[in-house]
């Protein structure tokens, strides 16, 4: 371009020809047309919208029960990728947010796990905690801010092309899943506090006070009323056909109830479960994420201005129902049916609020789930549970064995050991031969699969599998000394319900769906990491993708 550039200027400057100064200006002119005309073509509106736990299979399993205008729509209309995957171990919330929206993954965004061992601080702390900030809307909750998170989001680019201007807002149930999508420069992020509170409230980092739209939303009773119902399946028990009766010993239950079945009275329950609480762990916790939504689509007047706006909505229900039911449960189910007709709703309002053809709208998740174990178990399929107290032990046998200290390991928490660099200096040994041992004997210890040192993983390249996840996940800053993955179906959990966490298959492929302005409508088969979200958009837009950004441009969506 540059060398262009310069033969034109030369050309110029050596030729009086009046033909090549009107064709460069004619250039000039068109080029400036071609920009203004990208500018103009954006979309008014981006949506990102991410289902938290939702498997790939829902979508396939739950279709028939699915009506036009939610999923259905989205699929028909849109551009259905059917092999998308996380490409790193953990995926956990914080971590699939975060990078689903700085197209990268823990070894450049910093967000290594939900809570982790900060090594410096020498204490464990939580993604999105923030002591330099105070809570807005109540009196606690609130003290939090993106800071930990390292590289900027799609959300932060959009708003820097735009000289700043054009509004992002991050929107959940949980803190860190509104917080980490709306980046280091978001108008706001709002999530829900529970306990007795049942408000959207934020933190001083974005601003003083709520607007008065969120004040208006809070005051409006609307948390009250869904939990002054009972919540029963939507459509008649008995057409629940995707999952196990009712009554099974794989699910967990709700303080105050007996079996985990329906219906559920969630007037007397909320006594007993926390009250706002209860309201994250029914789908009608994702309604009132939609209600929220909307109020801040004509609060803010998103998709009205002469800039592109981004709203980044995350549904938490879907995790907190499927850790407590497991990923067959009608509860579970139900909740899916529900938020179907969400999303017929949310879509429905952008219509008419933004325009049809304004937005442009994404759908995934931030990370899947694994059937109950003891399930899977009963099906004769290798799984079970990590018996995490037991590993620490055997871990201090280790170090008392070779080293003859009791002091060697500082940490052992999201499968990873934090070696205590001081004792093992003065004991005059080499951290990287200590860290070898250990990672060799602990593979001997039931149901680790595999194990590895940092050292390795500085030092090695992997391109493909399950080391790759460990590599793709693994901080040189942040992460521990020594890393190890169970093996499949294995799960650090109690025995009933579910969670989530490896690099293995059932946790990592997460629908992933894009809609509306610039997108084609079409389906495909070809794996996509979700680390190409955010430069997807980036594309769309012609702007900058996040700068620790190691995605691609998913180029077949894209008109
Ligand atoms: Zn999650
Ligand atoms: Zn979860």
């Amino acid at each position: 371009m540059k060398k262009i550039f310069l033969l034109i200027t030369v050309s110029l400057l050596f030729t009086n020809c009046i033909s090549v100064k009107s064709n460069l200006t004619a250039t000039a002119v068109k080029q400036n047309n071609l920009q203004s005309e990208i500018t103009q073509k954006r979309p008014k509106l981006i949506v990102g919208v991410v289902v938290d736990q939702m498997r790939y299979d829902y979508l396939v399993k739950f279709y028939n029960k699915f009506g036009e205008g939610g999923f259905k729509r989205l699929l028909t209309n849109g551009y259905d990728l059917k092999n998308a995957h996380y490409n790193y171990i953990p995926t956990y919330t914080a971590v699939g947010h975060t990078s689903i929206y700085t197209g990268t993954t823990p070894t450049n965004h910093g967000i290594i796990s939900n809570d982790w061992y900060d090594k410096y601080q020498k204490k464990s702390i939580y993604c999105v905690n923030d002591a330099n900030y105070k809570t807005v809307g109540a009196t606690y909750g609130g003290n939090k801010s993106p800071q930990r998170m390292l590289t900027t989001t799609i959300t932060d680019q959009v708003r820097l092309a735009q000289n700043m201007h054009g509004k992002t807002i991050g929107i959940a149930l949980k803190d860190r899943s509104a917080i980490l999508p709306a980046g280091h420069t978001a108008t706001a992020a709002y999530w829900f506090e529970g306990n007795n509170v049942g408000k959207f409230i934020t933190s001083t980092f974005y601003m003083n006070t709520l607007p008065q739209w969120v004040v208006n939303f809070n005051n409006s009773g609307k948390a009250d009323n869904y939990l002054n119902q009972t919540w029963n399946t939507i459509n008649d028990i008995s057409t629940y056909t995707e999952s196990l009766p009712d009554n099974n010993n794989y699910e967990g239950l709700f303080k105050g109830k007996t079996t985990p079945t329906f219906s559920y009275n969630l007037k007397e329950l909320r006594k007993t479960n926390n009250n706002f609480d209860l309201l994250k762990a029914i789908p009608f916790g994702n309604s009132i994420t939609t209600d929220f939504a909307e109020a801040a689509i004509t609060g803010e007047n998103l998709g009205k201005s002469n800039y592109t706006d981004f709203l980044a909505i995350s549904y938490s229900s879907t995790d907190y129902v499927g850790h407590k039911f497991g990923t067959n449960a009608i509860e579970l189910e139900d909740t899916y049916i529900r938020l179907d007709k969400e999303l017929e709703t949310l879509l429905n309002f952008l219509d008419e609020h933004v325009g049809k053809g304004n937005y442009t709208l994404f759908l995934t998740a931030d990370h899947a789930a694994v059937p109950n174990p003891s399930y899977l178990n009963d099906l004769k399929i290798p799984s079970g549970y990590f018996k995490s107290e037991e590993f620490k032990k055997y871990v201090k046998a280790t170090t008392l064995k070779y080293f003859n200290s009791d002091k060697i390991v500082e940490n052992i928490s999201n499968y990873q050991i934090f070696l205590n660099k001081e004792e093992i200096k003065a004991l005059g040994l080499d951290v990287n031969k200590v860290a070898q041992i250990i990672a060799d004997e602990i593979i001997n210890f039931d149901k680790v699969y595999k194990s590895v040192t940092a050292h390795t993983l500085q030092t090695a390249n992997f391109s493909s599998g399950l080391m790759q996840t460990i590599q793709n996940g693994y901080n040189q800053k942040l992460s521990g000394d020594i890393l190890f993955v169970p093996t499949p179906g294995v799960v650090s959990y109690g025995k009933k319900g579910t969670t989530h966490g490896s690099g293995y298959n059932y946790d990592t492929h997460v629908p992933l769906i894009f809609y509306g302005n610039s997108i084609k409508k079409g389906s495909s088969n070809v794996y996509y990491p979700i680390t190409n979200i955010a430069p997807t958009i980036s594309s769309l837009l012609n702007i900058n993708e996040p700068d620790g950004c190691t995605g691609q441009t998913i180029i077949e969506v894209l008109k």
